[in-house]
């Protein structure tokens, strides 16, 4: 499962940081996901309670942020939203976009002790 291994590399930043910063518990993450990343909301609700049991992490509070996808479009000149990729603009119907946002996943904030 993709989830997973996305967990253990959200893992792995926390005990990065754990070291750099000095805090020995995590008690929530709020991580971002963007629309159009492909991650899934449930599958990774899942599997970061399975790979974080045992670490700094354990019984830790996931929160996730969604981050609406965004594009540049040519034609429009402008930016506009999209909720999937290799959608179509949703102002004039051209298929020349840009993905400029909501493509990543990505720690946004901890709240540690
Ligand atoms: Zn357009």
């Amino acid at each position: 499962m993709h989830e997973m291994s996305l967990n253990e590399g959200v893992l792995q930043v926390l005990q990065d940081h754990a070291k750099s910063q000095g805090f020995e518990r995590v008690k929530t993450v709020w991580l971002e996901i963007g629309e159009l990343s492909g991650v899934e909301i449930e599958a990774m609700r899942f599997g970061f309670d399975v790979v974080m049991k045992g670490s700094l992490a354990d019984g830790a509070k996931l929160e996730i942020i969604r981050v609406p996808g965004q594009a540049w479009c040519m034609p429009c000149e402008k930016s506009v939203q999209v909720t999937q990729l290799f959608e179509a603009c949703p102002d004039c119907g051209s298929y020349q976009l840009q993905v400029t946002g909501g493509d990543q996943m990505q720690i946004k904030e901890l709240e540690v002790e």
